[in-house]
């Protein structure tokens, strides 16, 4: 399929406006939708086909259609928002683009050309824009997936993939926005081990991290960090989040992207940011028993976790099975908050905007 041409059906049933305004006053996360969604077809003899934008329901699936079986699934998560001037706008989706082709190489799939990701992305946004809620910090979160509708058991590449976009009006991610976490180390489980799945986004690596999630709840944190699989003592990323370190002389650490932890556009956009103001960005493994030696004698100032949900969110307190450290004040530190208005701004289009990073 050469042109991003979407077939648009009308939806027969779309909510109604005063039920949609309704529902628009707290959407939450995650659990409100639009009336549409995007659809494109793989097939091993067809290539990408039928795109089309349709109404928003149930698909039917075969019992043995082998996602359900062998969790052959990729996704991605960006967000549309709505900008001051009244436009709306997308935050760096050739990006999201990119690293969904990254997962699909890795999960043996086709590989989605980026202007039918972005194209898709597109036309749901124009068929739903009434979705976008009007709230600080709203948007309307975009979920592009794809798995394996081949209906066939045995483990090997599907030859027929849905890729989808549904689309779901969001609050701000954390009740009571920019509250620091506190956090729990996963001393037992791991996320991704070298030569694993870590970097790919694939609904595998999230259903492996529910339990040390779990753990992390029951141990009254609000997410998990994990470790390196091979040593346990690298601090690699939390369960949807990459994380940044802020030491007492400015300078930041990240963990390198080593195929473990997730390449996030969050990350990569706070990196180009900090270092544009002169502050030093080191990629850099960093140790646990370090995180916590450098908190305790104040080296470490603060620790920040980023990701599109959320954006930027201090982290205040790591727990763990031998005790637990409070990192600067336990709440939001100064570079962190400066980060993230920085972002933000941009994200808005209430700030220039150099990079080319938001897309109307
Ligand atoms: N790590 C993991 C495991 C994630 O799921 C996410 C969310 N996509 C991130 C990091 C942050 O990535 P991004 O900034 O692209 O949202």
């Amino acid at each position: 399929m050469s042109s991003p041409t979407f077939y648009v059906e009308a939806n027969p049933a779309p909510v109604a406006a005063n039920e949609r305004t309704r529902l628009l006053a707290d959407p939450g996360f995650g659990k409100l939708f639009t009336d549409h969604m995007a659809m494109i077809r793989w097939s091993d003899a067809k290539g990408w086909h039928d795109a089309k934008i349709t109404a928003r329901g149930p698909l039917m699936l075969d019992p043995a259609t082998a996602v359900l079986h062998y969790a052959q699934e990729i996704f991605e998560g960006l967000k549309a928002y709505r900008l001051a001037d009244g436009g709306i706008a997308l935050f760096r989706p050739e990006e999201n683009a990119r690293r969904f082709r990254e997962s699909a190489q890795r999960m043996a799939m086709p590989e989605l050309p980026d202007d039918l990701f972005i194209g898709s992305i597109e036309a749901l946004v124009k068929a739903d824009a009434n979705w976008i809620p009007d709230l600080e910090g709203g948007s309307l979160y975009l979920r592009p997936f794809m798995f394996a509708s081949e209906v066939f058991l045995g483990v090997k590449p599907a030859s027929e993939y849905l890729y989808l976009v549904i689309a779901s009006p969001a609050g701000a991610y954390f009740k009571g926005g920019a509250k620091a976490v506190t956090i729990w180390v996963s001393d037992h489980y791991t996320r991704a081990a070298p030569g694993g799945t870590g970097a790919a986004k694939c609904g595998g690596n999230y259903a492996a991290s529910l339990v040390a999630q779990a753990e992390a709840i029951r141990e009254g944190c609000d997410q998990v960090v994990f470790l390196d699989a091979a040593e346990r003592r690298w601090v690699e990323e939390l369960g949807g989040m990459n994380l940044f370190f802020v030491f007492d002389d400015g300078s930041i650490v990240t963990p390198p992207l080593t195929g473990t932890i997730l390449p996030g556009i969050t990350r990569e956009s706070i990196i180009s940011l900090a270092r544009e103001q002169g502050i030093t960005v080191r990629e850099q493994a960093y140790a646990i028993d370090q995180w916590e030696a450098d908190a305790k004698s104040g080296r470490l100032v603060e620790t920040f976790a980023c990701g599109t949900a959320a954006v930027v969110t201090p982290v205040g307190t790591v727990k763990s099975r031998d005790g637990a450290f409070t990192i600067g004040s336990g709440g939001p530190g100064q570079i962190t908050e400066a980060l993230k208005a920085r972002l933000t701004a941009i994200q808005r289009g209430e700030a220039p905007d150099p990079h080319g990073w938001v897309h109307r």
